[in-house]
């Protein structure tokens, strides 16, 4: 099915899906970025358009006869937290009670050199145990740029290691990099030298994004698919859809070549920053919007950052996995949802 054709039959659904609000908006957050709290679409909750398409004969499908699918995903924003960090988790996790975390933060701080964040293998051994992979996202940064914790050349070892495993690296664009072209350029190739492969995948630093621009842009780069387009100050479908699409520009009244799987789940919106849910109702939350996904036979993709993997957040993360390897779903990266839309010809 054309699904822009079928989308552009229906003028309520076409503007949804579009975002034609996000042109120009009258305002923007701090980052610049379109935020929830200022959109006309506040249904945010239901993917309207996704639904709209399957109503209306839209068939996906997914290998082995999986009725959706989840694009699981880390964006590495940090490695390294200082040993007066540590001292501090290793301290509330005992007041806590918490005797295994705190043990292991005052570990970390024993051996210097390890790092609580720096666990790669941890994470992709646990969603191995539940069938599932994942993207991780790499920030390219230099020493002098904002937000710089890590360089590509001391995790080029964890890069190979996650890319030979089967797992997707791809490319965390910097805090600039949603509205520059040569930046894009630029990061893309740096990864792609430590990784020794294109790099096809793409998420954006505080998912900053800009509507229709940095999708030319990311194209233009070279990228294959981008999945930034969630709203960091609430969880949902931003633009109605569920499935994984490609871009309309309104401005060019052309598609974009490029494919958008949309961010559903993020973990400090739903938890720290934004949303401020507590762990039951982060929880119940996350759980019906898999559901309406799964109704609609779509993708959600979640974004659980490795500084999400203590405590609680992993509880939440481990409960996740276990109720989508329970419904059978498809978890896996976004190269592979990318390659399986074409093998399928859904676009
Ligand atoms: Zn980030």
């Amino acid at each position: 099915m054309d699904i822009i054709n079928k989308i552009s039959e229906n003028p309520k659904m076409w503007d949804i899906f579009t975002k034609k609000e996000e042109y120009n908006p009258l305002f923007s957050d701090r980052y610049e970025r379109f935020p929830y709290y200022l959109s006309q679409h506040r249904n945010v909750m239901e993917p309207l358009v996704s639904r709209y398409l399957i109503e209306n004969g839209y068939e996906p499908e997914y290998p082995d006869g999986k009725k959706f699918a989840v694009c699981l995903t880390h964006d590495i924003d940090v490695l390294r937290t200082s040993i007066k960090n540590c001292a501090s988790k290793s301290l509330t996790s005992a007041l806590k009670g918490d005797f295994k975390n705190a043990m292991q933060y005052s570990f970390h701080i024993l051996k210097k050199k390890q790092h609580p964040y720096w666990n790669f293998k941890e994470i992709m051994e646990l969603e191995g145990r539940f069938g599932a992979k994942s993207s991780f996202y790499f920030l390219a940064l230099k020493p002098d740029e904002r937000d710089y914790n890590y360089s590509l050349e001391e995790v080029a070892d964890e890069i190979r290691y996650i890319s030979e495993k089967g797992w997707e690296v791809g490319l965390h664009g910097g805090h600039e990099s949603y509205n520059n072209l040569e930046d894009l350029i630029q990061k893309k190739k740096m990864l792609e030298t430590i990784l020794g492969k294109e790099v096809v995948g793409y998420r954006n630093h505080y998912l900053r994004f800009k509507t229709p621009d940095t999708w030319e842009l990311l194209s233009k780069a070279g990228f294959k698919y981008d999945t930034t387009y969630g709203y960091t100050d609430c969880a949902g479908f931003r633009n109605g859809m569920c499935h994984p699409f490609k871009p309309f520009n309104l401005n060019t009244g052309k598609e974009i070549e490029i494919v958008e799987i949309p961010l559903v789940v993020m973990d400090c919106t739903l938890l720290r920053d934004y949303m401020r849910l507590d762990f039951k109702k982060a929880w119940e939350l996350t759980k019906q919007l898999i559901d309406r996904v799964e109704q609609c036979r779509g993708v959600i993709t979640i974004l659980w950052h490795n500084t999400y993997m203590q405590e609680e957040n992993l509880e939440l993360y481990e409960k996740i996995l276990k109720y989508c390897q329970e419904k059978d779903a498809w978890v896996t990266s976004g190269q592979e949802i990318f390659n399986n839309i074409w093998k399928n010809n859904l676009q």
